[in-house]
């Protein structure tokens, strides 16, 4: 499928009306319509299965027969729920990529832009962190309770949307998923839903992490597939955000996306430069998804995990993504992008007010 007709038939016409029905139709709902909705399909399936085994009770029905049924309904909901799913939002991962709509020069970057890049972020999360609150631990602590901080997410996404035509504005209306838990369970930190237009968030995160996952969630439902795109249009969208919690947020998480990119001999340099209530943010942010358990139920979580990540991977890929799981990290291209752009431009605004011919003394 060719982007640009993509990018042009689907992502700015279609999608944006799309878009705009579900958001809207779900938004005035105080809870997350999609995890009803999965509650409701999880009874629905647990019925079948008491149904079915009933009737193989009865000797209403053979093991084969049931057997067949069972197989032709999997088959048939997964078909129609893949068929939804891509005319709602997976054709957005087949439409020009971002860098080329912003032209964004992506190609490889040098270890010392990298470099660059990395004290850049620090100092702006250095600056941001001295203003933010913090809990008896030295850790984050919201301004806002978690759920006021979801609401105010608008602040910053209603201004990259009025500033980028290509984002489809919906109505903004993040919700808080009470299954959070579950989702922790599952190293899931927020889902877009597109069959309600919900961008939904799990409150178990560290605080740190709430307001860029809210943000992240917010930028599939303004069209945006691809992770990385995802997570970049997150950060803009945070650096734009009134609050000082968003803006430190969208910092903090892009340095943990660019830190595994940096050689160790930089990492050693540079670490000292943190703020040591970043640090303690990190720290905290590791030992929150390292939860102390039993053993036993900790290889079983591991087990269920890989599996769900292997799922979360191939879904990825069939979505377009060839990078996968590792297209999460892939945002350092495109933050080195905007830094090559940003220069690029002053260096031409300095060559504008340099003087063109030899001054006279
Ligand atoms: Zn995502």
């Amino acid at each position: 499928m060719r982007p640009d007709y993509v990018e042009t038939i689907y992502s700015r016409s279609i999608y944006t009306v799309l878009i705009k029905v579900l958001s809207f139709s779900t938004a005035w709902i105080p809870f997350s319509v999609a995890e009803c909705l999965l509650v409701l399909f999880a009874v629905w399936i647990l019925w079948q299965a008491i149904h079915g085994i009933t009737q193989l009770f009865k000797k209403k029905r053979n093991i084969r027969n049931l057997f067949t049924h069972c197989v032709v309904n999997v088959l048939t909901l997964t078909s129609l729920t893949y068929a939804i799913n891509i005319f709602l939002c997976g054709l957005n991962s087949q439409r020009m990529p971002i860098a080329d709509t912003m032209e964004l020069d992506t190609s490889p970057a040098s270890s010392s832009e990298l470099k660059a890049l990395c004290v850049d972020l620090i100092t702006e999360a250095n600056a941001l962190r001295e203003k933010i609150d913090e809990d008896e631990n030295g850790v984050m602590r919201l301004k806002y309770s978690k759920s006021k901080t979801l609401s105010r997410a608008y602040l910053g996404s209603k201004k990259i949307a009025n500033q980028y035509s290509f984002l489809s504005a919906g109505s903004c209306n993040p919700k808080a998923v009470g299954m959070s838990s579950l989702m922790k369970f599952f190293a899931l930190r927020g889902i877009f839903t597109p069959f309600t237009g919900e961008p939904n968030v799990s409150l178990d995160l560290p605080p740190a992490a709430i307001p860029f996952v809210t943000a992240h969630e917010i930028a599939h439902q303004m069209g945006i597939a691809r992770e990385n795109e995802a997570d970049y249009i997150a950060y803009l969208s945070c650096r734009a955000h009134p609050d000082i919690d968003y803006q430190y947020s969208g910092a903090i998480e892009m340095l943990k996306d660019l830190l595994p990119y940096m050689d160790g001999i930089s990492l050693k340099e540079l670490a000292p430069s943190l703020a040591p209530g970043i640090k303690r943010d990190l720290a905290f942010n590791s030992s929150f998804w390292r939860e102390k358990t039993t053993s036993t139920k900790q290889k079983v979580r591991v087990k269920i995990l890989r599996a769900h990540l292997k799922v979360h991977d191939t879904m990825l890929k069939l979505h377009g993504e060839p990078a996968g799981l590792k297209s999460y990290g892939m945002v350092v291209d495109l933050l080195i992008a905007e830094r090559r752009l940003k220069k690029s431009a002053s260096e031409e605004r300095l060559a504008k007010v340099a003087p063109t011919s030899p001054l006279n003394d």
